[in-house]
């Protein structure tokens, strides 16, 4: 085992005994997806095998059983987060369509021509873009808040961007470029203290620490869950209950509403409201078992663990010489993000890939973040709890001996050329 987990969990990862052309996996995406424990797996294929049906609709055994799993799941995600209550868990397909979500049906009650819609300068395209048509759309204009020296945009940086035009802020708890830790706590009480609803981007928060939703006093948090050991296609949308009860829904139909009519007031109460249509009851099965699979291991003791490798990464990337290493000092979110000098980033993903080593390359769907590092892109390397020292100090090794490649680091636009 390595520091933190009381356990060894290699073992409850099939995928890790995969053959990859003789080698193992070495898994370090864990940034983009996280890779599912039997635990999870073996809950869809229960739900699948024992309980399939649709919810909400039929008196049949099955449909009951379905429904039943399904509310215990929203119950599951409630108390992972802490949120206050059930009715605030909006299940979507991802952190992307939360994202959206808030912003096209909350968006437009609270930002009207000549306000002001404030982000940071480290955003996912996800929590850039639905913003940017916002603010299109209405006539606002979108603020960007300083990142720092070491890509974090502090709480200074909000506040000197906070005026009496500013309707909506939108944060990532963690930059999924260098896993930098966001003050949103400190962010949506200063917000809030001028009256500003926040938006948190939980996507690569959840499956490295503990969130409590009212703690951090997020007004939404946001997040996918196969970035945190689910399934794909299956997103949260947490939601304070006196915003959603004013939201409209994006999506209207079966499920939302207990009755329709031709021409009557529709009556939908969150969360259906939000739901319409039959949902992912299997991808809800299976984040409540992600879920309940981190609780298990004890969230700080994952949050150790993966802090734990991501210094030891570090250290030893900054060792190396010939190295940069991006984000803070003392990593804490999991993810850390590198260049080899005047060595293109896919050149060495290439590289490790070779050692069957997984790493992102690139721009990581956060362009402007990195044009302001003047970057042609990153490599990332983050962990899960599957990850091991071993792998870190492979990963060390292999970087050691990565070369100039096909790409060059001087075409400013070669990230849009195919790679060979
Ligand atoms: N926000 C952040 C910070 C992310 O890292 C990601 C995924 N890379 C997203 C949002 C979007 O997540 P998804 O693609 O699962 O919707």
């Amino acid at each position: 085992t390595t520091s933190g987990l009381s356990r060894d969990v290699r073992a409850d990862f099939p995928i890790l005994e995969t053959d990859l052309d003789g080698k193992r996996p070495v898994y370090l995406d864990n940034a983009a997806t996280t890779q599912m424990p039997r635990q999870v797996l073996d809950a869809m294929y229960d739900y699948y095998t024992h309980d399939n049906s649709n919810v909400g609709r039929g008196v049949h055994t099955l449909g009951m059983r379905a429904t039943d799993r399904f509310m215990r799941a929203r119950e599951r995600v409630r108390a992972f987060l802490n949120a206050a209550e059930a009715s605030e868990i909006v299940f979507t397909k991802s952190a992307t369509e939360s994202v959206n979500l808030v912003a096209q049906s909350f968006g437009p009650q609270v930002v009207s021509d000549g306000d002001e819609v404030l982000i940071s300068g480290l955003e996912h395209h996800s929590n850039l873009l639905p913003w940017r048509r916002l603010c299109e759309r209405t006539g606002a204009a979108l603020k960007i808040a300083a990142v720092g020296e070491h890509g974090e945009p502090s709480l200074a940086s909000f506040r000197e961007r906070i005026t009496e035009r500013t309707r909506l802020i939108a944060v990532a708890h963690v930059s999924n470029v260098q896993g930098t830790v966001n003050p949103v706590g400190e962010i949506t009480a200063e917000a809030h203290a001028h009256g500003i609803p926040v938006v948190v981007d939980g996507a690569q928060a959840v499956a490295h620490r503990s969130v409590d939703v009212q703690d951090i006093g997020a007004d939404f948090y946001c997040l996918s869950a196969h970035k945190m050991y689910g399934p794909h296609g299956t997103g949260v949308l947490y939601g304070k209950a006196e915003h959603l009860d004013r939201m409209e829904a994006l999506l209207l139909g079966g499920g939302m509403a207990p009755i329709a009519s031709y021409d009557g007031p529709l009556v939908s109460m969150p969360p259906l409201r939000f739901e319409a249509g039959s949902p992912n009851i299997a991808g809800m099965v299976g984040t409540a078992a992600a879920m309940d699979y981190l609780d298990d291991l004890g969230r700080d003791a994952v949050h150790e663990h993966d802090t734990a490798l991501t210094v030891r990464a570090a250290e030893g990337l900054r060792a190396l010489g010939g190295v940069t290493v991006y984000g803070s000092q003392t990593p804490r979110g999991g993810i850390l993000s590198f260049n080899v000098d005047g060595v293109h980033p896919h050149d060495v993903g290439a590289h490790l890939n070779g050692f069957g080593i997984a790493t992102r390359t690139g721009v990581h769907c956060a362009s402007p973040f990195i044009d302001s590092l003047g970057l042609v892109g990153t490599v990332r390397a983050s962990f899960g709890v599957y990850n091991t020292p071993e792998e870190v100090d492979l990963l060390v090794e292999s970087v050691g001996t990565a070369e100039k490649g096909f790409w060059t680091t001087e075409h400013p636009n070669e990230r849009f050329l195919p790679p060979s």
